[in-house]
């Protein structure tokens, strides 16, 4: 098989053309992506075959056509691995990329007579070029997206195949065939046509890797947050409601976890908007850290809140995740001057779908808010669960408090009027208070309340030890001293609630639970029987 080799040229001058022209059109100048690199190599390569034409011709003298395009030649490969450096945002090493060029044309015009050896380094020059684009994609073909690497390295493979093959050639004595332009024959036409296929395949490969590298973009400016680089809303939106379906489906947990930066309000304030946009990024990244399980989910949910989408996890699982996370966040020691710990702190809010059951996506999402405004309201820089979502075993301390009303009923009641009274009234000191955690008030403004629910309790104590006492109840002095204990622990407590160190929760919980609930409802109970009946 074998073509006019004049035809074969003006075939290759015209496509080389039309792609370098094709390639220049379309690719966009400012992305820099190494595109218009190669449309200048096509448009060296096409200016070579364009000399040896010439001189095929009788127009270009033999030595001339012969230095000129080999060293086009050389100089195309060279742009082609100057437009890839650009691609991958590498510095080009200049002197590998362009010394070869110069040994071309050098070797081209010292070894003008020396057909055999000028054809053999000619062809091993140009094709360790090739070898080193081809060696530079290999490296990098996982951070490159889409097939158009395959086409680069397919069109390189098989230059490195047809200039080692010249080699071969030259050196079994076929150097004459191989350079000779005047005749028709079948090793100058494969080798033509092998060029020509080549240069489409390149021309493709490069249009395609700086397509898909764009599409990528796009992709992760569609579902990314600009600022931080966490999936955006609209993703987060996506995968909730994937993992909630996969969840109902599977019967498997699922937790949110919604986490909101303390006091940043402040933070911007002192610091500057520019400061706080560091800070988010740097707590996304601390986010982002923390969330490796495979199908974990961060994103930014809006301004200095975040969200982690914790498929397979339960309450227990989130929540040790949660406080790690809490912990990771604190240990930056970023500087706060406006915040009580001095440094940037988060709160967050977990809810999980195992125990509880909520009806939709949207309320889980909901717990999870309530569960991080209580946390925000027990004193910020702290974990809290939805209670709904609570395991039976929450990790210790980091167990929720319990914010329950306290409701009174008749089997509660002792038999004496008194003692009964004075049930009653700490119960309503107690929902009070509790109505004050709930609406998020300050220390300074419940102080009283505490104060007043301290002085009741002591005076309950006080007259139900007398009262116990004349009814004869053998634990009297016992109970007394229970008083004693509880009364001193809650007298700290509302000392330490005073100066700061402990939240409006942790107080509650005590006075509360330990001590209203408790013990009036199981100490107490003890002496009932010792006490007048209600007439
Ligand atoms: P809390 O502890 O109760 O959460 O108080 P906070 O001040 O953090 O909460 P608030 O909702 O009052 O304020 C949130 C602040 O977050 C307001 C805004 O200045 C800041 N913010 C939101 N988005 C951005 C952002 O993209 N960049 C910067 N720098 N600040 C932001
Ligand atoms: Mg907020
Ligand atoms: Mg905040």
């Amino acid at each position: 098989m074998s073509a006019h080799i004049p035809t074969l040229f003006l075939v290759i001058i015209m496509v080389g053309s039309l792609l370098s022209m094709s390639v220049a059109v379309i690719t966009d100048r400012s992305k820099q992506d190494g595109v218009m690199f190669w449309a200048a190599g096509l448009g060296m390569n096409t200016a070579a075959v364009v000399f040896i034409s010439l001189f095929q011709r009788g127009h270009v003298d033999e030595f001339s056509a012969t230095v000129l395009a080999t060293a086009l030649r050389s100089c195309s490969w060279a742009a082609c691995a100057e437009g890839l450096y650009q691609f991958y945002r590498k510095a080009p090493p200049r002197k590998l990329i362009w010394a070869p060029v110069a040994m071309v044309a050098l070797t081209s015009a010292l070894l003008f007579d020396q057909l055999p050896l000028r054809i053999m380094l000619v062809s091993l020059i140009i094709a360790s070029q090739c070898l080193v684009v081809l060696s530079l994609i290999w490296t990098r073909r996982h951070e490159t997206p889409g097939r158009g690497k395959f086409f680069l390295v397919a069109g390189l493979t098989a230059t490195i195949t047809l200039l080692s093959l010249r080699v071969v050639g030259a050196a079994m004595g076929a150097s004459a065939a191989l350079a000779s332009v005047a005749e028709s024959s079948q090793i100058q036409t494969i080798s033509i046509l092998v060029s020509l296929f080549v240069l489409i395949l390149m021309s493709l490969g490069f249009v395609l890797i700086s397509k898909d590298r764009a599409d990528d973009l796009n992709r992760q400016l569609a579902t990314r947050d600009e600022l931080t680089g966490l999936a955006n809303r609209r993703s987060l939106n996506e995968v909730l409601a994937s993992e909630w379906a996969r969840a109902k489906r599977s019967g498997q947990p699922l937790a949110l976890a919604m986490i909101d930066i303390d006091h940043f309000k402040r933070y911007n304030d002192h610091y500057g908007h520019q400061a706080g946009d560091e800070c988010l990024k740097r707590i996304a990244r601390d986010i982002q850290m923390n969330a490796r399980r495979t199908g974990d989910l961060a994103a930014r949910y809006g301004g200095e809140e975040f969200l982690l989408i914790l498929p397979d996890a339960d309450a227990a699982v989130a929540l040790r995740l949660a406080e790690g996370l809490r912990k990771s966040i604190e240990s930056l020691d970023l500087p706060h001057a406006h915040s009580p710990a001095g440094k940037v702190t988060v709160s967050i809010g977990v809810a999980a779908l195992d125990d509880a059951c909520y009806p939709d996506a949207e309320s889980l999402l909901r717990a999870a808010d309530d569960a991080l405004y209580r946390a925000k309201d027990l004193g910020r820089n702290q974990v809290r669960v939805a209670l709904e979502s609570l395991p039976p075993d929450a990790a210790e301390g980091a167990a929720p408090i319990k914010l329950v009303q306290l409701i009174w009923r008749r089997a509660y009641e002792s038999g004496n009027t008194v003692i009964d009274a004075q049930h009653l009234a700490l119960f309503s000191d107690v929902n009070r208070l509790l109505g004050a955690v709930l609406e998020g008030r300050q220390a300074h403004e419940v102080g009283p309340q505490v104060d007043v629910l301290l002085v009741d309790i002591a005076r309950h104590f006080q007259e139900e030890e007398v009262i116990i006492a004349a009814a004869g109840y053998a634990g009297a002095a016992q109970h007394a001293a229970l008083h004693r204990a509880l009364l001193g622990k809650a007298d700290m407590l509302v000392r330490q609630f005073h100066a700061g160190t402990l939240t409006l929760g942790e107080l509650f919980e005590f006075l509360a639970h330990e001590v209203v609930a408790r013990h009036i409802l199981a100490a107490d109970r003890a002496f009932f029987r010792h006490c007048k009946p209600r007439s």
